[in-house]
This record gives C-alpha cells, sequence and structure tokens, in this order.
C-alpha cells in the first residue's frame, strides 16, 4: 500500500509536493490539512492580475479540486493540525479528530507581519496574504480612492501598481532609507522606485509609522515625518516563517523549520518544506529560508523525492520574480546587501542588469525587463563563476562566454 504521508499547509509546496508523489508512483494515502478553504492556489497573482480583476478565482488555482479527488487525496479543508505527536506519529486537528501518519510534511508556510501601533485594528487597513485578503482589498480599489501602502517591498509595491493602474492615488511609506533594499541593489531599487514616481506613486522613505487615525474606518496615516489622509491602508511588511507546531513538538527552529539539504528534520518521519523551512542548499552551502514559488516547488520536490526513496538534494539556484507596471523584475541567487554591483546595459533605456559580486564570486543576478540577462546570469550563478567584471559591464561580451569551459 505504501505509507501514509500527512501534508500540513496547503499552498504552492503542498500542491508540488503531492503532484510529485502521484507521478512518482506513490500509492499510499495522502492526507492534506489546510486552514484555507480552497485547495491549493497560487499566490502571486494576488497583488496583481487577481487583484485587479483579471484573473478569477478558478484561475488561481494550481489542480481544480476533481484532481485530487481522482488521485485519491484526502482534504481537509478549513481545517487546522494543533499538535503533533512524534512518538506515536499522530498529529491532532482542531475539531479533535486525529490522524496517523508515517510521514509528515510541514509545509505551514509564512504568516504575516502586523503594525502594531494604535488604530491597527480600524477596518479598511489591509494585509495581503491570503485569496480572501485579496478580495476584500479589490473592493477598496477604486479611481480616485487614495490607497497607503506601509511597506515598499513585494508585496507593497505590487499592490501599489496595480492600485495606481485602477486609477487610485497611491502614497508608499518604507521605513528604510530605500525600498526594496531587501532583495535588490541600490541601482536597481532606485529604478524600480523612479518607475513608480513616474506612473503618479508618491514615495515616502525612511518613515516611521506611529498610527492609524479615524473612529471606526481608517481616515489617515499618522508617521514621524507628518500625516496621509488614506480611504484604505495596506499593510505589506514581510513575513514570519509559520514554524510553531515544529518548536511544540520539539523540533529545531530557527528562523525556520530546521532541515538538511533533502528537507529532513532531525526526525527522519518528519519533513519541512516552502516558506516554512530554512533548508540546506547545496549550491549555497548553507540553510535558507527563502519565499519564493520556485522554493516551494524545489522543496516539494526534494521532499516527494525522499518519500519515493530516490532522494534527490535541494540544489538550484533561487530565483524570484516580480511584475509592476510593463516591467518584469528577475532576480536569481541571494545577495547580501553589501555585495558589489556591476551594470550591464543602461538604466535609462527601461532594461538592463545588475550582476552581484561577492568576493569576485557572482552571488546573484537582478534583471529588468531583460530575460535573457536573467536566463545566462542563473546558469552563471550554477556554475558558481567569478566573473570579469569588466566582461559582465560589457554588452558586446556574450554572456555564455563568461561559462567555464
Ligand atoms: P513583503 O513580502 O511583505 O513585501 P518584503 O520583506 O519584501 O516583504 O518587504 C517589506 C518591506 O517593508 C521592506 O522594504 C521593509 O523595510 C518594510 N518595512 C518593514 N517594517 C516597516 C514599517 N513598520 N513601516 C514601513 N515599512 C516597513
Amino acid at each position: 500500500m505504501g505509507e501514509g504521508v500527512l501534508i500540513v499547509g496547503g499552498g504552492q509546496a503542498a500542491a508540488q509536493l503531492i503532484a510529485s508523489l502521484r507521478q512518482g508512483g506513490h500509492e499510499g494515502p495522502i492526507t492534506l490539512v489546510s486552514e484555507e478553504g480552497a485547495v491549493p492556489y497560487q499566490r502571486p497573482p494576488l497583488s496583481k492580475q487577481y487583484l485587479s480583476g483579471q484573473f478569477d478565482r478558478r484561475r488561481l488555482l494550481l489542480r481544480q479540486p476533481e484532481y485530487y479527488q481522482s488521485r485519491g487525496v484526502e482534504l481537509l479543508l478549513g481545517r487546522r493540525v494543533v499538535s503533533i505527536d512524534r512518538r506515536q506519529k499522530r498529529a491532532t486537528l482542531d475539531t479533535g479528530g486525529e490522524i496517523r501518519y508515517d510521514r509528515l510534511v510541514l509545509a505551514t508556510g509564512s504568516s504575516l507581519r502586523r503594525l502594531e501601533v494604535p488604530g491597527g485594528d480600524l477596518s479598511g487597513i489591509h494585509y495581503l496574504r491570503s485569496l480572501n485578503d485579496s478580495s476584500r482589498l479589490r473592493a477598496e480599489l477604486a479611481a480616485g480612492r487614495r490607497i497607503v501602502v506601509v511597506g515598499g517591498g513585494y508585496i507593497g509595491l505590487e499592490v501599489a501598481a496595480t492600485a495606481t493602474r485602477m486609477g487610485a492615488a497611491v502614497t508608499v511609506l518604507e521605513a528604510l532609507p530605500r525600498v526594496m533594499s531587501r532583495v535588490v541593489s541600490a541601482e536597481v531599487a532606485n529604478w524600480v522606485a523612479d518607475l513608480h514616481r513616474q506612473s503618479g506613486v508618491r514615495i515616502h522613505t525612511g518613515a516611521q509609522v506611529r498610527g492609524f487615525a479615524g473612529e471606526n474606518r481608517v481616515e489617515g496615516v499618522e508617521t514621524t515625518g507628518g500625516s496621509f489622509p488614506a480611504d484604505a491602508v495596506v499593510v505589506g511588511i514581510g513575513v514570519l516563517p509559520s514554524s510553531s507546531l515544529a518548536r511544540e513538538c520539539g523540533l529545531r527552529e530557527d528562523n525556520g523549520v530546521c532541515a538538511d539539504e533533502y528537507c529532513r528534520t532531525e526526525d527522519e518521519s518528519v519533513l519541512a518544506a516552502g516558506d516554512c523551512a530554512r533548508a540546506v542548499n547545496t549550491l549555497l552551502g548553507t540553510a535558507i529560508r527563502l519565499e519564493s514559488v520556485q522554493n516551494a516547488v524545489d522543496h516539494g520536490q526534494v521532499a516527494a523525492s525522499v518519500i519515493l526513496g530516490n532522494p534527490k538534494a535541494y540544489s538550484g539556484a533561487p530565483w524570484f520574480w516580480s511584475d509592476q507596471y510593463q516591467a518584469k523584475l528577475q532576480i536569481a541567487g541571494v545577495a547580501a546587501p553589501d555585495d558589489e554591483t556591476v551594470l550591464r546595459g543602461n538604466p535609462g533605456d527601461g532594461a538592463f542588469a545588475a550582476f552581484r559580486l561577492r568576493n569576485g564570486r557572482l552571488s546573484a543576478v537582478e534583471a529588468i525587463s531583460s530575460p535573457r540577462e536573467f536566463m545566462a546570469g542563473k546558469k552563471l550563478i550554477a556554475a558558481q563563476v567569478s566573473p570579469d567584471p569588466n566582461l559582465l559591464a560589457d554588452a558586446s561580451v556574450p554572456l555564455k562566454e563568461l561559462l567555464p569551459s
């Protein structure tokens, strides 16, 4: 019959795991417990095409509900696992029911960081993580509405771009001296900020939110630098790994559930995948926690390979993307803030790439509407090259010439 697999969490990692298990011939029972009411869906459109109304709900689903039924996957939606007994290999649900497992996969994702300031509970203040969050926010976006976005990261800027396109008047309040500083170089961050400004978005950096004004509904945002009137607010200040279940059952947890390059925790019956996991990546030579579709997909495949008895290590170069207005930002690799930056192409042309180097070694590429540089950069990162910065910067030198022969 095969091992019984219990998956906690119903996001991209869970969906991939299920697909890879059944494709790989796993015949044992699979049970998915997800606190969300929907089968696994794509999150990236929640700040873009779904938010703007371009995509409907069905289009978001990674697989339609019939898929799970036809593959014999038991779905427990709208349910939570509240505790895990690793000795008995048993999980308890919020309903009191118990599920036995041979393999448990924690794919619990991440949860939103909240802005704990006075007025933080007023209506009209939105966070964006789930399909329902996006539907509620969509109802607020209309021409002429004043939308204040707190946080100039991926979520904040994607929402700013979508809301602007829908005719809203958008202000972004970012705490740090520049937007997107967690993820990109100053050059790319400045280019993205300029793109927003040209589209009419006001960006205030170094903004410390003190609180929200309003009686029942939010009317404004108070910062150390002034007040901003708002018809609605969106807060996108990052996420935290959802690893409390792991911690409570005694598994190691340190900015995510600790896992090796096979997504295995120290308990051979328990794996961790996706946003909640800090697994070793053999290419990077370190454990890393990432919030990306690709990381969730890779982890889902790795976890499945272990359960199928043919383990494949997690070794791919991480990559990310963000669409804002007509620009497509694609990032491969992971750069540290003080990594050197080498530009290829001219930011003024609307398409260029920033290559990041750490001690001479290529750590990341940040490509603006430059898919070829992104693809080539990804290969160079996987080949662990230390390219000559002058050649990287010279757009007449094909990037493939920098690959080891
Ligand atoms: P997300 O996935 O929510 O976009 P990121 O980490 O990409 O997460 O971006 C979050 C952004 O929010 C960062 O640029 C960070 O500096 C900013 N930020 C964090 N806390 C605050 C705050 N209290 N006020 C304004 N901006 C904040």
